[in-house]
Parts: C-alpha cells; sequence; structure tokens
C-alpha cells in the first residue's frame, strides 16, 4: 500500500459558534467552525443568501462533501 494517495479518515468532532456540535467523516479529528447545518441559511431555509457567492459550496468543502 503505498502512503499519502488515501488521506485517513477518521470521524471528526465538528462545533459550531452556534453551540452545534456533531460529527462527520474527515482526515482531521477536530473542526471548528462559524457556520453549520443548524445555523446555515440554506438549510433553515432563508435562500435568499443560496446564490450569493458560492457560499454553499465553500459550506461542502468544510465538510468534504464534494
Ligand atoms: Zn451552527
Amino acid at each position: 500500500m503505498k502512503q499519502g494517495i488515501h488521506p485517513d479518515y477518521v470521524t471528526c468532532k465538528v462545533t459550531c459558534a452556534c453551540g452545534n456540535t456533531f460529527e462527520t467523516k474527515s482526515t482531521k479529528p477536530e473542526l471548528k467552525l462559524d457556520i453549520c447545518s443548524a445555523c446555515h441559511p440554506f438549510y433553515t431555509g432563508q435562500q435568499k443568501f443560496i446564490n450569493r457567492g458560492g457560499r454553499v459550496e465553500k459550506f461542502k468543502k468544510k465538510f468534504n462533501m464534494e
């Protein structure tokens, strides 16, 4: 097995600035966010923010959901 091609994915504890915490898979064991699925406009239904310059894409990258 070659090293470095497949990063080790671990259970990552994500802590958001809003106080919400949840777990996902990431290469890091811990992440801190200032926005999450509980407080992100995309998930809270305030969809007027969706088309503002790739905010959802940045959000996805933070969670490795690309
Ligand atoms: Zn949040």
